[in-house]
Protein backbone atom coordinates (compact mmCIF):
# COMPACT_ATOMS: atom_id res chain seq x y z
CA UNK A 1 0.00 0.00 0.00
CA UNK A 2 0.92 3.60 -0.93
CA UNK A 3 1.74 6.57 1.80
CA UNK A 4 -1.06 7.88 -0.49
CA UNK A 5 -3.88 5.09 0.41
CA UNK A 6 -2.90 4.99 3.51
CA UNK A 7 -3.81 8.88 4.34
CA UNK A 8 -7.11 7.90 3.79
CA UNK A 9 -9.15 6.53 6.74
CA UNK A 10 -11.16 3.55 6.04
CA UNK A 11 -14.63 5.00 6.72
CA UNK A 12 -14.08 7.34 3.94
CA UNK A 13 -14.04 7.09 -0.07
CA UNK A 14 -10.92 9.21 -1.70
CA UNK A 15 -11.89 11.94 -3.31
CA UNK A 16 -10.00 13.22 -6.66
CA UNK A 17 -10.07 16.62 -7.95
CA UNK A 18 -10.54 16.71 -11.39
CA UNK A 19 -9.45 19.39 -13.19
CA UNK A 20 -9.83 20.83 -16.92
CA UNK A 21 -7.53 23.92 -17.67
CA UNK A 22 -8.27 25.58 -20.65
CA UNK A 23 -6.83 29.34 -22.02
CA UNK A 24 -9.72 31.49 -20.58
CA UNK A 25 -11.14 28.48 -18.15
CA UNK A 26 -10.64 25.99 -15.30
CA UNK A 27 -13.22 23.01 -15.16
CA UNK A 28 -13.31 20.95 -12.02
CA UNK A 29 -14.89 17.82 -10.75
CA UNK A 30 -14.72 16.32 -7.40
CA UNK A 31 -14.71 12.75 -8.27
CA UNK A 32 -14.96 9.56 -5.71
CA UNK A 33 -13.39 7.07 -8.57
CA UNK A 34 -14.76 3.91 -7.10
CA UNK A 35 -18.57 4.71 -7.05
CA UNK A 36 -17.96 7.54 -9.82
CA UNK A 37 -20.00 10.15 -8.25
CA UNK A 38 -19.18 13.38 -9.21
CA UNK A 39 -19.52 15.05 -5.31
CA UNK A 40 -19.28 18.58 -6.65
CA UNK A 41 -18.60 20.30 -9.50
CA UNK A 42 -17.77 23.92 -11.19
CA UNK A 43 -16.38 25.87 -13.35
CA UNK A 44 -14.31 29.33 -13.70
CA UNK A 45 -14.76 30.96 -17.25
CA UNK A 46 -13.72 34.44 -18.43
CA UNK A 47 -10.32 34.54 -16.42
CA UNK A 48 -7.89 37.60 -16.75
CA UNK A 49 -11.03 39.41 -17.79
CA UNK A 50 -13.07 41.82 -15.92
CA UNK A 51 -16.32 39.23 -16.18
CA UNK A 52 -14.44 36.75 -14.85
CA UNK A 53 -17.07 34.34 -13.25
CA UNK A 54 -17.38 30.49 -10.89
CA UNK A 55 -19.77 28.29 -11.01
CA UNK A 56 -20.52 25.57 -8.65
CA UNK A 57 -22.87 23.20 -8.94
CA UNK A 58 -23.43 20.72 -5.96
CA UNK A 59 -24.45 16.95 -6.66
CA UNK A 60 -27.98 17.45 -6.64
CA UNK A 61 -27.60 20.08 -9.85
CA UNK A 62 -28.14 23.24 -7.57
CA UNK A 63 -25.71 26.26 -9.32
CA UNK A 64 -24.31 28.98 -7.83
CA UNK A 65 -22.01 31.84 -9.67
CA UNK A 66 -19.83 33.99 -8.08
CA UNK A 67 -18.19 37.04 -9.65
CA UNK A 68 -14.37 36.38 -9.57
CA UNK A 69 -13.31 39.74 -11.85
CA UNK A 70 -9.80 39.21 -13.25
CA UNK A 71 -8.87 36.43 -11.67
CA UNK A 72 -6.16 34.24 -13.16
CA UNK A 73 -5.71 30.52 -13.01
CA UNK A 74 -4.58 30.65 -9.69
CA UNK A 75 -6.70 33.14 -8.05
CA UNK A 76 -9.85 31.14 -9.33
CA UNK A 77 -8.22 27.61 -8.04
CA UNK A 78 -7.95 29.47 -4.31
CA UNK A 79 -11.33 30.54 -4.90
CA UNK A 80 -12.85 27.22 -5.74
CA UNK A 81 -10.74 25.54 -2.83
CA UNK A 82 -12.30 28.00 -0.32
CA UNK A 83 -15.72 25.83 -1.64
CA UNK A 84 -14.19 22.39 -1.30
CA UNK A 85 -12.84 23.13 2.33
CA UNK A 86 -15.25 21.01 4.00
CA UNK A 87 -13.78 18.00 1.67
CA UNK A 88 -10.11 15.82 1.73
CA UNK A 89 -8.76 15.34 -1.46
CA UNK A 90 -6.65 13.00 -1.51
CA UNK A 91 -5.26 13.22 -5.53
CA UNK A 92 -5.51 15.60 -8.38
CA UNK A 93 -6.00 14.46 -11.74
CA UNK A 94 -5.62 16.73 -15.04
CA UNK A 95 -6.96 16.10 -18.51
CA UNK A 96 -4.03 16.79 -20.89
CA UNK A 97 -4.97 17.78 -24.29
CA UNK A 98 -2.14 17.01 -25.95
CA UNK A 99 0.73 14.79 -24.61
CA UNK A 100 1.92 14.09 -28.17
CA UNK A 101 4.30 11.27 -29.24
CA UNK A 102 5.53 11.17 -25.45
CA UNK A 103 2.88 9.28 -23.60
CA UNK A 104 1.22 6.74 -24.48
CA UNK A 105 -0.43 6.23 -21.02
CA UNK A 106 -1.11 8.34 -17.98
CA UNK A 107 1.74 10.06 -16.13
CA UNK A 108 2.37 10.40 -12.53
CA UNK A 109 3.17 14.21 -12.43
CA UNK A 110 6.84 15.52 -11.10
CA UNK A 111 9.29 18.44 -12.31
CA UNK A 112 10.23 16.30 -15.48
CA UNK A 113 7.07 16.03 -16.83
CA UNK A 114 5.33 19.06 -15.91
CA UNK A 115 8.00 20.51 -18.23
CA UNK A 116 7.43 17.51 -20.73
CA UNK A 117 3.70 18.54 -21.39
CA UNK A 118 4.51 22.16 -21.22
CA UNK A 119 7.09 21.38 -24.10
CA UNK A 120 4.18 20.11 -26.09
CA UNK A 121 3.14 23.36 -27.52
CA UNK A 122 5.42 23.22 -30.46
CA UNK A 123 2.42 21.18 -31.29
CA UNK A 124 -0.31 22.41 -29.57
CA UNK A 125 0.31 25.79 -29.26
CA UNK A 126 -3.66 26.66 -28.22
CA UNK A 127 -3.85 23.93 -25.96
CA UNK A 128 -0.37 22.80 -24.08
CA UNK A 129 0.23 26.00 -22.62
CA UNK A 130 -3.04 26.48 -20.91
CA UNK A 131 -2.77 22.59 -19.37
CA UNK A 132 0.63 23.14 -18.12
CA UNK A 133 -0.53 26.33 -16.39
CA UNK A 134 -3.22 24.06 -14.85
CA UNK A 135 -0.81 21.84 -13.61
CA UNK A 136 1.82 23.95 -12.17
CA UNK A 137 -0.40 26.26 -10.33
CA UNK A 138 -2.57 23.33 -8.73
CA UNK A 139 1.06 21.43 -7.73
CA UNK A 140 1.98 24.38 -6.48
CA UNK A 141 -1.25 25.15 -3.97
CA UNK A 142 -0.82 21.33 -3.03
CA UNK A 143 2.60 20.41 -3.25
CA UNK A 144 1.95 17.30 -0.93
CA UNK A 145 -0.62 15.76 -3.00
CA UNK A 146 -0.26 13.55 -5.63
CA UNK A 147 -1.29 14.87 -9.35
CA UNK A 148 -1.94 12.78 -12.27
CA UNK A 149 -1.51 13.69 -16.26
CA UNK A 150 -4.32 11.68 -18.24
CA UNK A 151 -4.15 12.49 -21.93
CA UNK A 152 -6.73 12.89 -24.57
CA UNK A 153 -4.31 11.48 -27.13
CA UNK A 154 -2.94 8.51 -25.39
CA UNK A 155 -5.34 6.17 -26.39
CA UNK A 156 -4.70 6.82 -29.80
CA UNK A 157 -0.68 6.10 -29.92
CA UNK A 158 -1.60 2.61 -30.80
CA UNK A 159 -2.71 3.93 -34.49
CA UNK A 160 -0.28 2.21 -37.07
CA UNK A 161 1.91 4.95 -38.67
CA UNK A 162 0.00 4.13 -42.31
CA UNK A 163 -3.19 5.64 -40.81
CA UNK A 164 -1.22 8.46 -38.52
CA UNK A 165 0.95 9.83 -41.71
CA UNK A 166 -0.60 12.42 -43.66
CA UNK A 167 0.35 12.61 -47.75
CA UNK A 168 2.96 15.11 -46.94
CA UNK A 169 6.86 15.26 -47.35
CA UNK A 170 8.62 12.96 -45.31
CA UNK A 171 10.00 15.84 -43.17
CA UNK A 172 6.96 17.30 -42.05
CA UNK A 173 6.64 14.54 -40.22
CA UNK A 174 10.29 13.64 -39.37
CA UNK A 175 11.33 17.22 -38.20
CA UNK A 176 8.09 18.92 -37.24
CA UNK A 177 5.97 15.63 -35.70
CA UNK A 178 3.22 16.63 -38.07
CA UNK A 179 0.86 13.57 -38.14
CA UNK A 180 -2.45 12.67 -36.50
CA UNK A 181 -2.59 12.38 -32.45
CA UNK A 182 -6.43 12.19 -32.17
CA UNK A 183 -8.77 13.91 -29.25
CA UNK A 184 -11.19 12.46 -27.29
CA UNK A 185 -9.21 9.41 -26.20
CA UNK A 186 -10.45 8.89 -22.80
CA UNK A 187 -13.99 8.61 -23.49
CA UNK A 188 -13.22 6.66 -26.89
CA UNK A 189 -11.99 4.37 -24.31
CA UNK A 190 -14.40 4.41 -21.79
CA UNK A 191 -17.30 3.98 -23.87
CA UNK A 192 -15.79 0.73 -25.73
CA UNK A 193 -14.80 -1.02 -22.45
CA UNK A 194 -18.38 0.06 -20.94
CA UNK A 195 -19.91 -1.46 -24.36
CA UNK A 196 -17.82 -4.69 -23.98
CA UNK A 197 -18.93 -5.31 -20.28
CA UNK A 198 -22.73 -4.82 -21.87
CA UNK A 199 -22.07 -7.46 -23.95
CA UNK A 200 -20.38 -9.47 -21.50
CA UNK A 201 -17.31 -9.55 -23.50
CA UNK A 202 -13.92 -8.62 -23.28
CA UNK A 203 -12.48 -5.11 -25.30
CA UNK A 204 -10.27 -8.05 -26.51
CA UNK A 205 -12.91 -9.64 -28.53
CA UNK A 206 -14.48 -6.79 -30.47
CA UNK A 207 -14.42 -4.64 -33.10
CA UNK A 208 -16.38 -0.80 -32.23
CA UNK A 209 -17.01 2.07 -33.89
CA UNK A 210 -17.57 4.68 -31.23
CA UNK A 211 -19.26 8.23 -32.09
CA UNK A 212 -18.48 11.17 -29.48
CA UNK A 213 -20.90 13.71 -30.01
CA UNK A 214 -20.51 16.63 -28.39
CA UNK A 215 -19.54 20.58 -29.24
CA UNK A 216 -15.93 18.80 -30.58
CA UNK A 217 -16.79 15.71 -32.25
CA UNK A 218 -15.33 12.45 -33.25
CA UNK A 219 -15.12 9.07 -34.21
CA UNK A 220 -12.65 5.88 -33.75
CA UNK A 221 -12.18 2.43 -34.80
CA UNK A 222 -11.35 0.09 -31.82
CA UNK A 223 -9.74 -2.79 -32.67
CA UNK A 224 -9.12 -5.94 -29.56
CA UNK A 225 -9.41 -2.79 -26.91
CA UNK A 226 -6.74 -0.50 -29.21
CA UNK A 227 -7.58 3.08 -31.63
CA UNK A 228 -6.59 1.69 -34.73
CA UNK A 229 -8.07 5.09 -36.60
CA UNK A 230 -9.91 8.60 -35.62
CA UNK A 231 -10.97 11.05 -37.39
CA UNK A 232 -9.26 13.96 -35.57
CA UNK A 233 -5.51 14.90 -36.69
CA UNK A 234 -3.06 16.86 -35.71
CA UNK A 235 -5.50 19.24 -34.21
CA UNK A 236 -8.82 18.48 -33.33
CA UNK A 237 -9.93 21.00 -36.01
CA UNK A 238 -10.01 17.60 -38.53
CA UNK A 239 -12.66 15.12 -39.27
CA UNK A 240 -16.62 15.70 -38.59
CA UNK A 241 -18.34 19.11 -38.79
CA UNK A 242 -18.68 20.11 -35.19
CA UNK A 243 -20.49 22.90 -33.50
CA UNK A 244 -17.39 25.55 -34.62
CA UNK A 245 -14.89 23.91 -36.39
CA UNK A 246 -15.39 22.76 -39.66
CA UNK A 247 -13.87 19.45 -39.73
CA UNK A 248 -12.08 17.78 -43.00
CA UNK A 249 -11.33 20.66 -45.63
CA UNK A 250 -9.54 21.55 -48.07
CA UNK A 251 -6.04 23.61 -47.44
CA UNK A 252 -6.46 25.54 -50.80
CA UNK A 253 -9.66 27.08 -49.04
CA UNK A 254 -7.47 28.88 -46.68
CA UNK A 255 -5.05 30.94 -49.36
CA UNK A 256 -8.41 31.46 -51.87
CA UNK A 257 -9.89 33.21 -48.92
CA UNK A 258 -7.24 35.50 -47.86
CA UNK A 259 -6.73 36.62 -51.22
CA UNK A 260 -10.47 37.03 -52.09
CA UNK A 261 -10.91 38.62 -47.96
CA UNK A 262 -7.67 40.10 -47.79
CA UNK A 263 -8.23 38.38 -43.78
CA UNK A 264 -5.06 37.56 -42.36
CA UNK A 265 -4.53 33.48 -42.06
CA UNK A 266 -4.69 34.05 -38.48
CA UNK A 267 -8.29 35.23 -38.89
CA UNK A 268 -9.33 32.61 -41.06
CA UNK A 269 -8.14 29.80 -39.14
CA UNK A 270 -9.78 31.12 -35.80
CA UNK A 271 -12.98 30.95 -38.42
CA UNK A 272 -12.15 27.28 -39.34
CA UNK A 273 -12.17 26.54 -35.25
CA UNK A 274 -14.81 29.22 -33.91
CA UNK A 275 -16.93 30.18 -36.31
CA UNK A 276 -17.52 27.34 -38.79
CA UNK A 277 -19.43 24.17 -38.17
CA UNK A 278 -23.35 23.99 -37.14
CA UNK A 279 -22.59 28.07 -36.45
CA UNK A 280 -21.12 28.28 -39.89
CA UNK A 281 -23.80 26.36 -41.59
CA UNK A 282 -26.86 27.66 -39.76
CA UNK A 283 -25.77 31.51 -38.89
CA UNK A 284 -27.45 30.68 -35.83
CA UNK A 285 -26.35 28.74 -33.18
CA UNK A 286 -23.49 26.02 -32.72
CA UNK A 287 -26.11 24.26 -30.47
CA UNK A 288 -27.36 21.06 -31.92
CA UNK A 289 -30.85 20.99 -29.78
CA UNK A 290 -31.09 25.29 -30.86
CA UNK A 291 -30.93 23.84 -34.46
CA UNK A 292 -33.42 20.87 -34.13
CA UNK A 293 -35.49 23.37 -32.54
CA UNK A 294 -35.20 25.81 -35.24
CA UNK A 295 -35.42 23.17 -38.14
CA UNK A 296 -38.70 22.24 -36.47
CA UNK A 297 -40.14 25.74 -36.91
CA UNK A 298 -39.26 25.49 -40.83
CA UNK A 299 -35.79 27.29 -40.38
CA UNK A 300 -34.00 25.88 -43.94
CA UNK A 301 -30.02 26.71 -42.93
CA UNK A 302 -30.79 24.69 -39.51
CA UNK A 303 -31.46 22.18 -41.05
CA UNK A 304 -29.32 21.83 -43.78
CA UNK A 305 -26.49 22.17 -41.04
CA UNK A 306 -28.20 18.99 -38.98
CA UNK A 307 -27.78 17.06 -42.42
CA UNK A 308 -24.72 17.88 -43.53
CA UNK A 309 -23.70 16.90 -39.66
CA UNK A 310 -25.14 13.66 -40.05
CA UNK A 311 -23.85 12.92 -43.59
CA UNK A 312 -20.43 13.80 -42.71
CA UNK A 313 -20.45 11.64 -39.54
CA UNK A 314 -21.80 9.01 -41.37
CA UNK A 315 -19.20 9.00 -44.47
CA UNK A 316 -16.32 9.40 -41.86
CA UNK A 317 -17.45 6.56 -39.49
CA UNK A 318 -17.71 4.12 -43.20
CA UNK A 319 -13.99 5.78 -43.81
CA UNK A 320 -12.95 3.98 -40.72
CA UNK A 321 -14.13 0.33 -41.09
CA UNK A 322 -10.97 0.46 -43.90
CA UNK A 323 -9.36 -0.48 -40.03
CA UNK A 324 -11.72 -2.89 -39.03
CA UNK A 325 -12.62 -7.00 -40.03
CA UNK A 326 -16.25 -6.38 -38.96
CA UNK A 327 -18.34 -4.21 -36.84
CA UNK A 328 -19.26 -5.53 -33.50
CA UNK A 329 -21.01 -2.58 -32.80
CA UNK A 330 -21.55 1.41 -33.14
CA UNK A 331 -21.96 3.31 -29.65
CA UNK A 332 -22.78 6.85 -29.29
CA UNK A 333 -21.71 8.97 -26.55
CA UNK A 334 -21.64 12.68 -25.93
CA UNK A 335 -24.36 15.27 -25.69
CA UNK A 336 -25.49 14.80 -29.19
CA UNK A 337 -24.87 11.35 -29.21
CA UNK A 338 -26.69 10.35 -25.89
CA UNK A 339 -29.85 12.39 -26.14
CA UNK A 340 -30.45 12.92 -29.92
CA UNK A 341 -32.63 10.07 -31.48
CA UNK A 342 -33.14 12.34 -34.39
CA UNK A 343 -29.25 12.94 -35.43
CA UNK A 344 -28.68 9.34 -34.33
CA UNK A 345 -31.84 8.14 -37.21
CA UNK A 346 -30.57 10.81 -39.63
CA UNK A 347 -26.94 9.48 -39.44
CA UNK A 348 -28.02 5.45 -39.83
CA UNK A 349 -30.02 6.04 -42.78
CA UNK A 350 -26.48 7.18 -44.54
CA UNK A 351 -25.17 3.69 -43.27
CA UNK A 352 -27.25 1.71 -44.97
CA UNK A 353 -24.31 -0.54 -46.71
CA UNK A 354 -23.84 -1.57 -42.99
CA UNK A 355 -27.47 -3.37 -42.22
CA UNK A 356 -28.33 -1.11 -39.14
CA UNK A 357 -32.22 -1.29 -38.57
CA UNK A 358 -33.01 1.22 -35.45
CA UNK A 359 -35.89 0.17 -33.31
CA UNK A 360 -37.95 3.69 -32.77
CA UNK A 361 -39.24 3.07 -29.58
CA UNK A 362 -35.34 1.87 -28.26
CA UNK A 363 -34.05 4.79 -30.12
CA UNK A 364 -36.29 7.33 -28.44
CA UNK A 365 -35.47 6.21 -24.92
CA UNK A 366 -31.59 6.74 -25.97
CA UNK A 367 -31.75 2.90 -25.44
CA UNK A 368 -32.78 3.44 -22.00
CA UNK A 369 -36.06 0.98 -22.17
CA UNK A 370 -34.14 -2.21 -23.93
CA UNK A 371 -33.87 -5.11 -21.25
CA UNK A 372 -31.40 -7.35 -22.74
CA UNK A 373 -28.29 -4.64 -23.36
CA UNK A 374 -28.33 -1.99 -22.15
CA UNK A 375 -28.41 1.03 -24.45
CA UNK A 376 -29.62 -0.66 -27.53
CA UNK A 377 -31.56 0.97 -30.02
CA UNK A 378 -31.03 -1.38 -33.06
CA UNK A 379 -33.56 -4.35 -33.19
CA UNK A 380 -32.54 -7.95 -32.22
CA UNK A 381 -32.19 -8.52 -35.75
CA UNK A 382 -30.04 -5.47 -37.25
CA UNK A 383 -27.00 -6.51 -39.06
CA UNK A 384 -25.23 -3.82 -37.20
CA UNK A 385 -25.75 -3.88 -32.92
CA UNK A 386 -25.98 0.33 -32.48
CA UNK A 387 -26.23 1.27 -28.67
CA UNK A 388 -26.03 4.83 -26.73
CA UNK A 389 -23.21 4.77 -23.94
CA UNK A 390 -22.86 7.63 -21.55
CA UNK A 391 -19.67 9.29 -21.68
CA UNK A 392 -17.50 10.06 -18.23
CA UNK A 393 -14.08 11.52 -19.09
CA UNK A 394 -14.35 12.99 -15.13
CA UNK A 395 -14.29 9.27 -13.76
CA UNK A 396 -11.66 7.74 -16.72
CA UNK A 397 -9.07 10.82 -15.24
CA UNK A 398 -9.90 10.25 -11.46
CA UNK A 399 -9.87 6.41 -12.07
CA UNK A 400 -6.82 6.62 -14.03
CA UNK A 401 -5.27 8.59 -10.97
CA UNK A 402 -6.42 6.40 -8.51
CA UNK A 403 -5.43 3.47 -10.37
CA UNK A 404 -1.32 4.77 -10.63
CA UNK A 405 -1.56 5.60 -7.03
CA UNK A 406 -2.48 1.68 -6.16
CA UNK A 407 0.43 0.53 -8.76
P1 LIG B 1 -18.91 19.18 -24.65
O1 LIG B 1 -18.29 18.68 -25.90
O2 LIG B 1 -18.70 20.65 -24.42
O3 LIG B 1 -18.64 18.31 -23.44
P2 LIG B 1 -21.56 17.97 -24.64
O4 LIG B 1 -21.00 16.59 -24.75
O5 LIG B 1 -22.29 18.32 -23.39
O6 LIG B 1 -20.48 19.09 -24.91
O7 LIG B 1 -22.53 18.18 -25.89
C1 LIG B 1 -23.13 19.40 -26.16
C2 LIG B 1 -24.03 19.23 -27.36
O8 LIG B 1 -25.03 18.25 -27.06
C3 LIG B 1 -24.77 20.51 -27.74
O9 LIG B 1 -24.76 20.69 -29.15
C4 LIG B 1 -26.17 20.22 -27.26
O10 LIG B 1 -27.16 20.92 -28.00
C5 LIG B 1 -26.26 18.74 -27.54
N1 LIG B 1 -27.40 18.14 -26.84
C6 LIG B 1 -27.60 17.98 -25.52
N2 LIG B 1 -28.82 17.45 -25.29
C7 LIG B 1 -29.42 17.28 -26.49
C8 LIG B 1 -30.68 16.80 -26.94
N3 LIG B 1 -31.60 16.38 -26.09
N4 LIG B 1 -30.91 16.76 -28.26
C9 LIG B 1 -30.00 17.19 -29.15
N5 LIG B 1 -28.79 17.67 -28.79
C10 LIG B 1 -28.50 17.73 -27.49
Amino acid sequence: MTSTQAQVPSDRHPLVLVINSGSSSLKFALVTPEGGEIVVSGLAERLNSPDALLEIKSAEGSKESYAISTAGHAEALDEMLRHLSSYHIDAVGHRVVNGGEKFNASILLDDDSETAIAACSDIAPVHAPANALGIHVARKKFPELPQVAVFDTAFHQSIPEHAFRYGVPDEWYETHRVRKYGFHGTSHWFVSTQAAALLRKSPEELQVLTAHLGNGSSVCAIREGKSVDTSMGFTPLEGLVMGTRCGDIDANVLPFIQQRTGLPLSEIIDILNKKSGLLGISGISSDMRTLLAAEVSGNEKARLAVEIFCYKLARNLLALTAALDRVDALIFTGGIGENSSVVRHRTLDHLRILGPVLDPELNASNGASATDIRGRISTVDSRLLVLVVPTNEELVIARETANLLHS
